[in-house]
């Protein structure tokens, strides 16, 4: 049985190697099954889609959605889906749009604070991808404001520094229609450091597939604990390295240890052929 990587970010959301870069990478590292999860875009994975076989590596559809719950932002991992379904095209293009929204209340509260950066600096770095906050961190230090991508979250970027401003995201609800309309399945994104277990319970009601148990932000007690709630739930396993490159470079050294066995991508495969039956 082969590994599996269900969780990366290439050029097309906040990675930093292109998506071929990222293919030649996972066949180094002797992968057998990879999906590109790119923050709200598919961009990266029709890019590629039809080289991957080139490097023996079987591609899945995957994106990292971001949605809203109550007024929280969430990461959701959509698998197996139709990438030419209209509806979740159309989704995405108001996620992208939310984004730039989103970035430009950043700058104005940045602004407020004396740090002078413009749209069109976080637009140049982000290039053919969807923008981000990373980007806004790579802006500031470059221009020397902050001296690393940690301090640039911890002193202008997180989510409590962000708390007051409104975003125009998709809701849980809408996020799981819309995937399993496209015949694909949603997992609950790197549950363990963000959520109490109340909190993951009511998550899950709403309608999510899997959960993502294995992730570098889990230590070995909560993938067992996590993979247990699965199992009793009758939820699928997820899992990956969430490799950014040198945009989140401490979760660089995962890429190819932290991995998923083939046997739950099976799972995912068939669940999602289900709903696909469904539609
Ligand atoms: P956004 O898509 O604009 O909400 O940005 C989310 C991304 O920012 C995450 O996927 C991470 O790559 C990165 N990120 C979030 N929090 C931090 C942090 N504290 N330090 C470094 N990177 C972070
Ligand atoms: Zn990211
Ligand atoms: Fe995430
Ligand atoms: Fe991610």
């Amino acid at each position: 049985m082969g590994r599996a990587d269900l969780h990366t970010h290439t050029t097309a959301s906040d990675g930093s190697l292109s998506p071929a870069e990222l293919l030649q990478r996972a066949q180094g590292k002797g992968l057998k099954i990879l999906s590109i999860t790119d923050h709200d875009t598919i961009k990266g994975y029709l890019n590629i889609k039809d080289d991957a076989a080139n490097y023996g590596i079987e591609l899945i559809t995957g994106v990292e959605l971001t949605a809203l719950w109550e007024t929280r932002e969430i990461h959701l991992l959509a698998y197996g889906f139709d990438a030419t379904d209209k509806d979740l095209l159309n989704v995405l293009h108001r996620q992208k749009q939310a984004r730039v929204l989103r970035m430009a209340s950043i700058i104005d509260l940045l602004q407020q604070k004396g740090v002078d950066i413009d749209i069109d600096e976080i637009k140049a770095e982000a290039g053919w991808g969807n923008i981000g906050r990373p980007h806004a961190a790579a802006v500031l230090i470059k221009k020397g404001y902050v001296g690393t991508f940690s301090e640039a979250f911890i002193r202008y970027l997180s989510s409590e520094k962000l708390s007051a401003l409104k975003t125009e995201y998709i809701s849980i609800t809408e996020a799981v229609s819309v995937i399993h309309k496209a015949g694909g399945v949603l997992s609950l994104a790197h549950p363990g450091p963000l959520y109490s277990s109340e909190e993951i319970e009511k998550l899950l009601s709403v309608g999510l597939d899997g959960i993502e148990c294995i992730h570098p932000s889990h230590n070995f007690n909560l993938q067992r604990t996590f993979t247990k709630l699965a199992k009793s739930k009758n939820l699928l396993v997820t899992g990956g390295s969430d490799f950014h490159g040198t945009r989140k470079s401490d979760y660089d050294p995962y890429f190819g240890i932290v991995t998923l066995g083939e046997e739950h991508v099976v799972s995912i495969k068939r669940m999602a052929s289900l709903k696909k039956n469904l539609i």
